[in-house]
C-alpha cells in the first residue's frame, strides 16, 4: 500500500503564526526571571490603535496606555489590507490562530456544521454592532471598551484589568465552542477587527461617507455628531459584506485559478480555513479570504493557483513582516500626545515650556487626565501635553505669571509617611535632610520610602520640591545613622511584594551633596507632623460658653500609635452618648500624648466621664442611624 502522501506545509504562514505565540509565551513567562518586567499584552495591539487615533482625532486624547506603536500598526493593518489583503487576520492574529486550530479539529473530527447562507449573511451584523458599540465608548471615555469583552486580553491578563468577567468568559466560550463547529465563527461573526479590515476593503464607499460628513458639518455648516457617521460607516460595511459577500476594487492582491492547469480535485477547497469554494471560480473574491496562500501551497497542480496570475505565495508574509516592521520604526521616532490640551494662548510672546522625562505615574489616559486637572490650577500654566511611552510630560506658562521652578514646584507631589513608627518614643527624634536625584515622580518617592523601610530605626520620610528632591528622613539615633540611612536610600532596585506578587523595580536613587543638614526635634513635634490629631465637637457645643464648660486632660499614649488611628471615630461616637460631654481632643504635649474631654458639668461628672472611657465595650452609632457594640481597645491611665 502507497503512503499517504503528506499535505505541503504552509511555512510562510506558519513561521509567522507560531513567532507571535512564541512572542506571547515569552511574555508570559519573563516575570519568572525578571521580577521588574510587567508584560503588556496590548503593546502591539492595532485594534486599540485605532480606537485612539479615533479618541485623539475627536476628543484630543489617545485612549488609556496606548501610544503611537499601537496606532501606526492599525495604519499599517488599514494599509496592508488595501494594498494587498486582510493580511493581519491571516498572519499575525492570535485568536485568529487558534480559531483557526480549533476549526480543524472540529473538521477532523467531523463536527463542522454548515451555517445556512441567509442566517450567515445576518450574523456578519453582529461584529459590525460590536464594532460601533466598542468605538462609540472608547471615544466617548478614552478607555479602551474592547478589554470588557476581549477574548483574548482576557486570557493572557487571566481576567483581570479592566475585563469585564460577565462579558469575557461568554465570549471566550463562545470563540472556543463556536469555532470548533463553525470555521472561523469569531472572525466572520464576531470580530469588531474584523469588521474594520472589512470597511477597509470597502474604502471607497467608507471615504465618500466620511467625506461627506466633513462637507457637511464643516462647510454646510450642519451639527451631525460623530456617532452617526460611525453608525453609516459600519452600516455600509455590514451591507456590502452581506449583500456581496465579496471583494471590488480593494484589496489588490488575489488567488487566481488557471482553469488549464486544475484537474478540479478540490484540495483547494478543503484546505481554505475560511471553507471558500476556490475550484469553483477563476478569482477570488470572496469577502473572506486573507490571502493566506494555503491554497497556492496545497494545491498539487503546479501553477494553477496564483497570485494576481504570479507565482510568489511569499509576497503576502513578506508584506505583513514589512509593514509591521515600518510601523513600529516609525513610531519610535514619533509619539502623540496621550493629552493634548491649552486652555489660554499657547503661542503668546510670554508662553515658555518646562519638559519632564521619567515620570512614572504619567502611565495612561487616566493619570495624564488627572494630571492636566491639576495643572489647570496653577495661575500661569496654559496647556499641558503627556506622552505616556516616555512618561513625559510638556507643560506650557506664561513666564510673567510662573517661573520654571515654579512650574516644577507645581508638578511636585510632596510626600509625608510613617516607616517603622509603632508609636513609641523617646524624647527627641533625630533627622537627617538629603538631596536625592531622580525621585521627582510619586512612584519614585515611595520607592525611596520603601528602600528606607528596611533601615530598622528610620520612623519616618517626607519630601519637598527642590533640585534634587529634599528627603527629610526621621530616625531613632539609638537604631541607625545618616550614613546608614544613605546607604539605605541608594541601592539600584527595590524588590516589592511577596511571593508570588514579587516584583523587582529599578530605583538609581543618588544622594546629592546639595542641601544635606541633620538635627533633632522633640518627640512632640514629629508626632505632630505626622500622627493626625482629633478635635471633635457635637451634643451642641457651640450652645454652651466656655464658663459653663470644664476640660478634663487625661495622658492619651495610644494617640501616638498609628495603629490606632481608626479607632478614634469610635472613641468619639462612644463619648457622644453622653449629652454632658461636648467635645474630644487629641494634642501631642511636651509631656507627651494627651486627650482632652471638654464637658458641661450640669450635665455630667469625671466619674461618669472615666466609667465611660473604662467600658468594656464601645457604643458605637453608623451614618444609618444604627447602633453596634464593640470591643473597647483603649486603655486609659486614669489619675487617683
Ligand atoms: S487544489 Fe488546485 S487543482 Fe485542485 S481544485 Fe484547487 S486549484 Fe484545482
Ligand atoms: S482562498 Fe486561499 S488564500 Fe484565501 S483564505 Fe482560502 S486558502 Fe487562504
Amino acid at each position: 500500500m502507497a503512503a499517504k502522501k503528506q499535505s505541503p506545509v504552509n511555512y510562510y504562514r506558519i513561521v509567522l503564526q507560531w513567532g507571535i505565540f512564541a512572542l506571547l509565551a515569552y511574555m508570559l513567562v519573563r516575570p519568572f526571571w525578571d521580577k521588574s518586567y510587567a508584560p503588556d499584552f496590548e503593546a502591539y495591539c492595532p485594534f486599540g490603535g485605532m480606537q485612539s487615533l479615533a479618541s485623539y482625532l475627536s476628543i484630543h486624547s489617545l485612549a488609556c496606555s496606548m501610544t503611537t506603536i499601537q496606532i501606526a500598526l492599525g495604519i499599517a493593518l488599514i494599509a496592508g489590507v488595501i494594498l494587498f489583503s486582510k493580511l493581519f487576520c491571516s498572519y499575525l492574529c492570535p485568536i485568529g490562530t487558534f480559531t483557526e486550530w480549533m476549526g480543524e479539529l472540529g473538521r477532523k473530527a467531523k463536527m463542522q456544521l454548515k451555517v445556512n447562507k441567509n442566517i450567515d449573511r445576518f450574523l456578519r451584523l453582529l461584529k459590525y454592532a460590536l464594532l460601533f458599540i466598542t468605538f462609540y465608548f472608547t471615544v466617548t471615555s478614552s478607555e479602551l471598551f474592547c478589554r470588557k469583552f476581549d477574548p483574548f486580553y482576557a486570557s493572557f491578563t487571566g481576567f483581570s484589568g479592566d475585563v469585564f468577567f460577565w462579558y469575557a468568559f461568554p465570549a471566550l466560550l463562545l470563540t472556543i465552542a463556536g469555532s470548533f463547529f463553525i470555521r472561523q465563527f469569531w472572525c466572520r461573526y464576531l470580530c469588531p477587527l474584523g469588521a474594520v479590515t472589512n470597511i477597509a476593503v470597502y474604502a471607497l464607499p467608507a471615504a465618500a461617507l466620511t467625506l461627506l460628513w466633513v462637507l457637511l458639518t464643516n462647510v454646510a455648516g450642519l451639527s451631525i455628531p460623530w456617532p452617526w457617521l460611525l453608525g453609516a460607516v459600519c452600516l455600509t460595511g455590514f451591507i456590502f459584506e452581506a449583500f456581496t459577500m465579496k471583494f471590488f476594487v480593494f484589496p489588490t492582491l488575489r488567488i487566481t485559478r488557471h482553469e488549464a492547469l486544475c484537474t478540479h480535485c478540490r484540495i483547494c477547497d478543503k484546505k481554505c480555513p475560511m471553507a471558500i469554494e476556490i475550484s469553483t471560480v477563476d478569482t477570488v473574491n470572496h469577502i473572506d479570504c486573507h490571502l493566506c496562500v494555503d491554497c497556492v501551497i496545497k494545491c498539487p497542480e503546479k501553477g494553477a493557483l496564483t497570485i494576481n496570475k504570479r507565482n510568489m505565495s511569499w509576497l503576502p508574509a513578506l508584506a505583513t513582516v514589512i509593514l509591521t516592521a515600518a510601523a513600529i520604526t516609525i513610531a519610535t521616532f514619533y509619539e502623540l500626545p496621550t493629552i493634548s490640551e491649552n486652555w489660554g494662548d499657547v503661542n503668546g510672546k510670554n508662553i515658555q515650556t518646562v519638559q519632564m522625562d521619567g515620570l512614572k505615574s504619567i502611565k495612561c489616559f487616566g493619570s495624564s487626565r488627572s494630571f492636566a486637572n491639576h495643572m489647570k490650577e496653577i495661575p500661569g500654566i496654559k496647556g499641558v501635553e503627556t506622552y505616556v511611552k516616555h512618561h513625559r510630560v510638556v507643560v506650557y506658562y506664561d513666564k510673567s505669571q510662573i517661573s520654571a521652578e515654579g512650574v516644577k514646584a507645581a508638578i511636585f507631589s510632596p510626600l509625608s509617611e510613617l516607616l517603622n513608627f509603632d508609636g513609641k518614643l523617646a524624647t527627641k527624634v533625630s533627622f537627617v535632610q538629603l538631596g536625592i536625584d531622580r525621585c521627582f515622580d510619586p512612584k519614585d518617592q515611595f520607592y525611596l520610602g520603601e528602600l528606607l523601610r528596611s533601615e530598622k530605626g528610620v520612623l519616618a520620610l517626607s519630601t519637598r520640591f527642590g533640585e534634587p528632591v529634599q528627603a527629610k528622613i526621621y530616625y531613632d539615633a539609638t537604631l541607625t545613622s545618616p550614613e546608614k540611612i544613605e546607604a539605605a536610600a541608594t541601592p539600584k532596585t527595590l524588590v516589592l511584594g511577596e511571593g508570588d506578587q514579587q516584583t523587582t523595580v529599578e530605583t538609581g536613587f543618588a544622594v546629592n551633596e546639595a542641601g544635606k543638614a541633620k538635627g533633632e526635634m522633640p518627640a512632640n513635634e514629629f508626632l505632630t507632623l505626622f500622627i493626625p490629631t482629633v478635635d471633635v465637637s457635637f451634643n451642641k457645643y457651640s450652645s454652651y460658653s466656655y464658663d459653663k464648660m470644664l476640660v478634663y486632660e487625661l495622658p492619651f499614649e495610644q494617640a501616638a500609635d498609628p495603629g490606632m488611628q481608626q479607632w478614634m471615630p469610635f472613641l468619639v461616637s462612644h463619648a457622644s452618648n453622653d449629652d454632658g460631654i461636648v467635645r474630644i481632643q487629641s494634642a501631642f504635649t511636651e509631656s507627651g500624648p494627651v486627650i482632652r474631654i471638654w464637658f458641661v458639668s450640669t450635665l455630667t461628672t469625671v466619674g461618669k466621664i472615666n466609667s465611660a472611657l473604662k467600658s468594656p465595650e464601645l457604643i458605637v452609632h453608623y451614618p444609618d442611624k444604627s447602633t453596634k457594640k464593640v470591643k473597647n481597645p483603649f486603655l486609659f491611665i486614669f489619675e487617683n
